[in-house]
């Protein structure tokens, strides 16, 4: 199908469907119905079998035309194309309907205390009983897991092997007794992310995904769908999918996007939004200010024209080495710049913080500018995406090893059984 073929059809379904007076679920049932939700996907597989950049297209369109997109977040950007990759067909005709009509949402159980960026040394426990496993440990840094029924898991199966092969990968019920969700209050006042005991929690034997000791692959497909996100061009859905959540039975019409007011060009959204702050603080004279504002036009418009040529490549089938990893960590780049941008225009005000939904509405209350707290956590979150879906050292150890042919890290752990390792 042509991008205008496809634009021309999903406006014609739009017109005929989009409806901001029927409930969430409703909507999202009916985009999942129609093959529109997760488009890239196979046609056999809810999807209609365009490529990823034209899916990433479809979701534009329909942002664009005023409707909610599909669900976002770790079922239809981790869990699901995992599954397509990995996935037996009768796992994803378990699994893959509720991730596309978002009555189900995930996280992702992989960050351990001691094991972050050595993913592969993390402790959890999964033991085969019966036709059942039955899975030990904790796991931490769990974003949205209390609002998650189901996750993501990898868990070592066999300590008797070096450290990659004893893992294996699990999609488990995150709403049994045996998984205890505790937030973590971030510095933003939020608690996005969470810490999860696991003790004796049941996985049924047709949940392990890749099958046993393929938990290293499978959670690298993960990560990887995971980078291409943080790169992605993909409008956010301010609907949150699953039960939990609370949002699926309130109208559709209440998460459309607001167009951001800054005009112009997506790809500067975020630079046109700080000049506007500039302009209404009286601040857009300063020469040394706007020097900075013109470093953040060109870094973002360079990341987009970098998303896009990362597009081009996979419509073309081909792959540019690196190019994932260098995306990330621009956009992480230009994250930090958006933080010290926002510090430097509100000035004394960038002071003000509150960590209760009441303080913050005090403080869009007494501030000149409308959304005061929203940017302060903009701001404060900013030292969240460099860290996660691996470091920007991380990052660059891959891009210096595969990109650049740097020799690699020692690796004094090869062959030995994951037992005999020393751990903290
Ligand atoms: C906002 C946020 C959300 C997250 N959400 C999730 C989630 O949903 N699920 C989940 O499983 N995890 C999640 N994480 C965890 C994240 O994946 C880990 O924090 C990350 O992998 C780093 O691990 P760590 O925190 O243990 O730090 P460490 O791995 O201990 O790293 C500490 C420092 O050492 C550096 N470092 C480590 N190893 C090397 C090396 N070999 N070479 C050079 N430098 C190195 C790191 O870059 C870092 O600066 C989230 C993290 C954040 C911040």
């Amino acid at each position: 199908m042509s991008t205008d073929g496809f634009a021309a059809e999903l406006a014609g379904w739009l017109e005929d469907n989009w409806d901001p007076t029927i409930t969430l679920r409703m909507w999202w049932n009916r985009l999942a119905a129609s093959g529109w939700s997760q488009a890239h996907w196979p046609e056999q597989w809810f999807g209609k079998g365009l490529s990823d950049a034209e899916g990433v297209e479809v979701a534009n369109l329909i942002a664009r035309f005023g409707a909610v997109p599909a669900p976002t977040g770790f079922g239809t950007a981790m869990a699901g194309p995992t599954l397509l990759v990995h996935g037996t067909d009768e796992q994803r005709a378990r699994h893959l309907p509720g991730i596309v009509d978002g009555t189900d949402a995930f996280c992702q159980l992989f960050s351990e205390p001691n094991a972050g960026s050595d993913l592969a040394g993390l402790q959890c426990r999964a033991e085969r009983d019966g036709d059942e496993w039955v899975a030990n440990g904790q796991k931490v840094w769990t974003s949205e897991g209390q609002i998650a029924n189901k996750a993501m898991l990898v868990a070592r199966t066999d300590p008797t092997v070096p450290k990659h092969p004893g893992l294996s990968y699990f999609f488990i019920d995150v709403r049994q007794p045996g998984v205890e969700i505790r937030p973590l209050r971030e510095m933003t006042g939020r608690s996005y992310f969470n810490e999860v005991f696991i003790t004796d929690a049941r996985i049924p034997g047709n949940d392990l995904v890749g099958g046993e000791g393929s938990g290293w692959a499978v959670a690298n497909t993960t990560l990887a769908f995971e980078r291409a996100l943080s790169g992605g061009g993909r409008p956010a859905t301010i609907a949150l999918p699953g039960e939990i959540a609370g949002d699926l039975d309130k109208l559709a019409g209440q998460f459309v996007l607001q167009p951001s007011g800054a005009g112009g060009d997506e790809r500067e959204a975020r630079s046109a939004r700080l000049i506007a702050l500039a302009r209404q603080l009286g601040r857009s004279d300063d020469p040394v200010l706007r020097d900075r504002l013109m470093r953040l036009h060109t870094l973002e418009f360079l990341r987009a024209l970098t998303t896009e040529r990362g597009q081009h490549h996979r419509r073309a089938g081909t792959e540019l080495p690196g190019l994932a990893n260098l995306a990330k960590m621009a956009i992480n780049h230009e994250y930090r710049m958006v933080r010290d941008l926002i510090w430097e225009i509100l000035g004394a005000d960038g002071m003000l913080h509150g960590y209760s939904p009441e303080q913050l509405a005090v403080i869009d209350a007494v501030s000149p500018v409308d959304d005061h707290a929203a940017l302060l956590e903009e701001a404060l979150f900013a030292q969240g995406p460099p860290i996660y879906g691996g470091s920007d050292q991380i990052q660059r150890n891959i891009a210096g090893e595969r990109v650049l042919g740097l020799p690699r890290e020692p690796n004094v752990e090869k062959g030995v059984p994951f037992k005999d390792l020393p751990k903290n």
